[in-house]
Formats: C-alpha cells, sequence, structure tokens
C-alpha cells in the first residue's frame, strides 16, 4: 500500500545515490554485462539506468513494484543465505511512491517488451512496447511529491559526488560488467567490463596507480580473498582508496581495513592508507548482511579467523615489496 510504500521510501530512498544503488544491484542480479546510468542534474530530474540482463515478463514487471511480492526470503534460514544483491522486494515499490517512474523491460525469449509508468505510486500504464533484450528503469523528478526530503537534498555537486562513490564501487566489485556513467550528456566513468580488476581499477583510480599494484590472490579452505594493493600517492592516500567487499557487496569494515593496515604496518608510513581493493568470499551463512538497508557494516560469526585470513592474504602479496 502506497503509505507503507512511502515510510519504507524514506529509509531505503535518502538521495539519487540510493535510488543509483537499487537499481544497479537489480541489473547486477539480473545477470548483465553491461550497465549504462544516464543523470540530469546530479540525478535530481533524471536517473536512467538501462541493462542487458535478464529482463522481466509484462506480469512481473508489475509484480515488481508490489511490496514484498519478490522478495527472496521464505524462511528464517534464507535470511543467512542470500547470494543475490537484493533480498527485500522493497526498493522499487519505495523508489516508485517518490518519483515518476517508468520501466521498458524484455526477456530473451519474448517478442515484444512490456511498459510499466508509475507516478507517485500510483499506476499510469502497463502496456506491451517495444524494447530492447533487457531492462530501462527511469526515474524522474525524484521527491516530487514528498517536499519535506526533498529540501534536505544538497547541492548537485554533493549528489553527483555520492553517485560517482556508488558507481565505482560497483565498477569495481563487477570487473566483469561494463558500466559507463553520463552526467547531462557527458561520460564520467567508464569500465571495460573484460574481467579484470586491475583494468577496472585503471579506469576509476587511473593508470598510474595501477601499474604499481600488486595482485592479492589467497584460498583457504573457508575464504577466497581476491584484489589489488597498492601504495598511495602522497595527495591521494585517504581512506576511500580502500574498498572492500563482500560476496560482491560493498562493505565498511573498520575490522578489516585494521587488518590490511598490519599487512602494510612494516611498509606503511602512519596516517597513510594504502590502495587497496579486496573482494571476500565465504559462505553466506559465516556472514549477516540483514542489516539495515542503507548500512554498510557486517557481522561475520567468525571474526577474528577471517580478519587473519585478510592480513595473510596482503602479506604474502605484499612480500618482497619495496613500491
Ligand atoms: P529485490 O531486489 O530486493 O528483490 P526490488 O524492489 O529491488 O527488490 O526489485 C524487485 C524485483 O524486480 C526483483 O526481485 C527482480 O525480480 C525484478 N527486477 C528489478 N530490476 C530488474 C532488472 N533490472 N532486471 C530484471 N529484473 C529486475
Ligand atoms: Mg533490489
Amino acid at each position: 500500500d502506497l503509505l507503507a510504500n512511502k515510510i519504507a521510501a524514506g529509509e531505503v530512498v535518502e538521495r539519487p545515490a540510493s535510488v543509483i544503488k537499487e537499481l544497479l544491484e537489480n541489473a547486477v542480479d539480473a545477470d548483465s554485462t553491461q550497465i549504462i546510468v544516464e543523470i540530469e542534474q546530479g540525478g535530481l530530474d533524471l536517473i536512467k539506468v538501462a541493462d542487458n540482463g535478464i529482463g522481466m515478463e509484462k506480469d512481473d514487471a508489475l509484480k515488481a513494484f508490489e511490496r514484498h511480492a519478490t522478495s527472496k526470503i521464505k524462511t528464517d534460514k534464507d535470511l543467512f543465505r542470500i547470494r543475490t544483491l537484493g533480498f527485500r522486494g522493497e526498493a522499487l515499490p519505495s523508489i516508485a511512491s517518490v518519483a515518476k517512474v517508468e520501466v521498458k523491460t524484455r526477456t530473451l525469449e519474448a517478442n515484444e517488451g512490456t511498459l510499466v509508468k508509475i507516478d507517485g505510486g500510483t499506476l499510469v500504464t502497463h502496456d506491451v512496447c517495444a524494447a530492447k533484450k533487457g531492462t530501462e528503469i527511469a526515474v524522474r523528478d525524484l521527491f516530487y511529491n514528498t517536499p519535506a526530503r526533498l529540501k534536505y537534498l544538497k547541492s548537485i555537486q554533493t549528489e553527483l559526488g555520492h553517485i560517482l562513490d556508488y558507481v565505482n564501487r560497483m565498477a569495481l566489485a563487477h570487473p566483469q560488467i561494463s558500466f559507463r556513467l553520463y552526467h547531462n550528456g557527458r561520460q564520467v566513468i567508464q569500465t571495460p567490463g573484460d574481467g579484470k580488476l586491475l583494468h577496472a581499477v585503471a579506469a576509476i583510480y587511473g593508470s598510474d596507480i595501477a601499474r604499481q599494484m600488486v595482485p592479492v590472490e589467497w584460498e583457504t579452505y573457508d575464504y577466497k580473498i581476491e584484489g589489488v594493493a597498492g601504495y598511495p600517492e602522497l595527495n591521494r592516500a585517504n581512506r576511500n582508496h580502500c574498498s572492500f567487499f563482500i560476496n560482491g557487496r560493498f562493505v565498511r569494515s573498520y575490522q578489516m581495513m585494521n587488518a590490511v593496515q598490519s599487512a602494510y604496518h612494516t611498509l606503511l608510513p602512519i596516517n597513510r592508507y594504502p590502495v587497496v581493493v579486496l573482494s571476500l568470499t565465504l559462505d553466506p551463512g559465516l556472514v549477516d548482511v540483514n542489516v539495515h538497508p542503507n548500512k554498510l557494516e557486517v557481522r561475520f560469526s567468525e571474526e577474528k579467523d577471517v580478519m587473519t585470513a585478510v592480513q595473510q592474504a596482503v602479506e604474502s602479496a605484499l612480500k618482497g615489496q619495496t613500491f
């Protein structure tokens, strides 16, 4: 119902970047290999995400906007075994309750596509249309019907900054997907999507940084740790250059940050942060991602064990490294 959606929107949709986050997660979950994001005015006027993923059938395209209709959680156990990025089934209904949303989608098998239009939570159109395989979702006039929210938005530059952070993270988490971001018609991000993390890092941080990085590859019975580790340039050394992903999901983890810093211990002067992109894969049952939709923290059931593995992974990558 509309009120429930608007309330949920208050939690899920804070600013344009939160819309991007949800739409990108859906595009990734849909097995896309190419994702194009177009925004206008920092996302306030328009956020459009086009993917070449599996698309939706006509009925499903409508169901996607019904609260929890698509929740992937059927039992308590499922909560701890989430393998897709989305699982609550409330992002699209929430977004559609506070914006004007238009979806064009088509599955590989379907002869024609589906168009769904929803304005402020009210269904306007559900019809067939011509469409490419995949899904294109346009979100216009975010918060047009919730003026209190609109008031809290910052400048276009600030909103754009949050969006850039988010698209960058997704591109680093998924080097096998090509990401492009256009702001007011100008291309600001492009990653090749060739599956090579270093190429994604080069596209985002620049090839000078990518060139001096070493690969991290570490596998135990329980954990797989992959990524790249480098030495910070003086003026670029800050915490933001450490990106951590757990089972493909970006997380903030002071524990992982500490483990990485311990590994760099003898190499790094105090107060400098390395450039590190680390991806940790483990049994979803050993990590709790069931936190507030906007919180990025996770909880491990064997935290000490995991952090030892992270530190060892980075130490072994840095062995013999002088920079
Ligand atoms: P969740 O991702 O938590 O399942 P959402 O509200 O984000 O919930 O999306 C609802 C459903 O709509 C998804 O579960 C998926 O089935 C479908 N969907 C959304 N976006 C896409 C997309 N880009 N491609 C294919 N299916 C999609
Ligand atoms: Mg989702």
